[in-house]
């Protein structure tokens, strides 16, 4: 997604607020932006470098939040805008927090752990100045995981003390938090089951393909199956395949995980497809849950399901969401969809600080209010000012990050 993108929706929300210039000015620019070069001795003794970012967009409403994502396109222009989305995320779901992001521009998969770990630890040593439980907290995303983010906790605590909650999205062995690994995926199936009933479609029988089937993608998967929906086409970095009959998806995620190249391509019983045909696929729910920008203008005119649900960050481009929109296409944005990981990862923070720690069950009682009321709230808006749901989540949370910087002063 580009920053140019994410500064439209803005745009387009403080003119529907009429709130005028004054706030559209003071939230269009990164409060900070940190870039680093992060060298990393190779196994082999060779040195690398890479460019790392950490670009900090609000934080009126809390300290900055937001992941750290390793991935080769992750530069300047794609981290600020992720950041810039962090903040309405977070505003939208009413958690005390602002936005933020980080990243490498590395391709982790030629990586040994070692060299992750190195590389990891080295990002952290430079952004330690930045980052803090009560300054930025930093947590898991594209390539990154919960090993990654027990290496950063760890690095920063040799400068600052024992600091759990430096990052979220730990291992639960490690102040951790019961569910916050389903938890993206999990508020993306809520999010596509409200959705499905609001456009009259039973989820038990329904259709739905995804792209991706990592952390975000194979829970959302999974919690959709065991309600009923039927997975009948699937992709990701190694290819794409569909089965009409429905995908057993357990078996599907166990298939990936034992992958040499991690990926849903030869898993039996499947029939070979391609990105076209997947994007095409006659399905009630199509969930992007792997890159940005996946559905451009040409994709967007092929999509013939009636409902987006974005578990990914930014996979619309805003020219597609416009095409979308205008055919009657329900776009379920990301803000909203994917915010149950930061809101689980706020809950984490939660019990860092007070050293007292829920249940799975408290975790998932908890985090379904939150995700419910930020949907009503959008898709009331939504009905209310006739607008599309993009535009009346960005509405509700762009007020929200205003009020809070004005009221902190200018
Ligand atoms: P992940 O690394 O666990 O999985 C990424 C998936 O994307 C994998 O299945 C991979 O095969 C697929 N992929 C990579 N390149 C691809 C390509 N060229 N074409 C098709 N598929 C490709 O990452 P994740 O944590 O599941 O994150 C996925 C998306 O969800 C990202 O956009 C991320 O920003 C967003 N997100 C993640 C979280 C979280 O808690 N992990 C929270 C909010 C949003």
């Amino acid at each position: 997604m580009s920053y140019e993108d994410t500064l439209r929706y803005l745009s387009g929300a403080t003119r529907l607020m009429d709130v005028g210039e004054r706030i559209e000015r003071l939230l269009m620019a990164p409060m900070r932006q940190l870039k680093v070069s992060v060298p990393m001795e190779r196994d082999d003794g060779s040195v690398a470098v890479y460019d790392g970012f950490r670009i900090q967009h609000n934080d009126a409403r809390g300290p900055f939040k937001g992941g750290l994502r390793f991935h080769p396109e992750a530069d300047e222009g794609e981290v600020n805008a992720l950041a810039n989305l962090m903040s309405w995320k977070t505003a939208l779901v009413g958690i005390p927090f602002g936005g933020a992001k980080g990243g490498i521009q590395v391709d982790p998969h030629g990586l040994s752990p070692g060299e992750l770990e190195r590389l990891a630890r080295k990002f952290t040593e430079e952004i330690q100045v930045v980052i803090g439980p009560n300054v930025d907290i930093p947590a898991p995303d594209m390539n990154t995981d919960g090993q990654t983010m027990a290496w950063i906790m760890d690095e920063y605590s040799k400068a600052h003390g024992y600091s759990p909650g430096v990052v979220t999205g730990k291992p639960i062995e490690l102040n951790g938090s019961q569910g916050r690994v389903a938890a993206t995926g999990r508020g993306v199936a809520l999010c596509t089951m409200w959705a499905m009933k609001d456009l009259g479609v039973d989820v038990s029988g329904a259709t739905f393909a995804v792209q991706g089937l990592g952390n975000v993608g194979s829970w959302a998967a999974r919690i959709l199956a065991e309600n009923g929906a039927r997975l009948v086409a699937v992709g990701d970095h190694g290819g794409y395949i569909e089965n009409p009959e429905g995908f057993d998806v357990p078996a599907l995620i166990e298939h990936v995980a034992n992958a040499g190249n991690r990926s849903v391509v030869g898993f039996p019983g499947s029939d070979a497809s391609t990105p076209e045909a997947f994007f095409a696929s006659d399905v009630d729910a199509l969930i992007p849950c792997a890159l940005g920008d996946v559905i451009d203008p040409a994709v967007a005119k092929t999509v013939r399901a009636r409902l987006i649900v974005e578990g990914a960050n930014g996979p619309t481009t805003t020219d597609a969401h416009q095409s979308l929109v205008d055919r009657g296409v329900m776009i379920v944005p990301d803000i909203l969809a994917n915010a149950g990981g930061v809101t689980c990862s706020y809950f984490e923070w939660v019990q860092n600080n007070q050293h007292f720690y829920w249940s799975e069950q408290d975790v998932n009682a908890r985090l379904e209010p939150i995700l419910r009321k930020a949907y009503d709230e959008v898709s009331g808006m939504a009905g209310a000012k006739k607008l599309d749901h993009r535009t009346a989540a960005f509405v509700i949370a762009v007020r929200e990050v205003g009020k809070a910087t004005v009221l902190r002063g200018i």
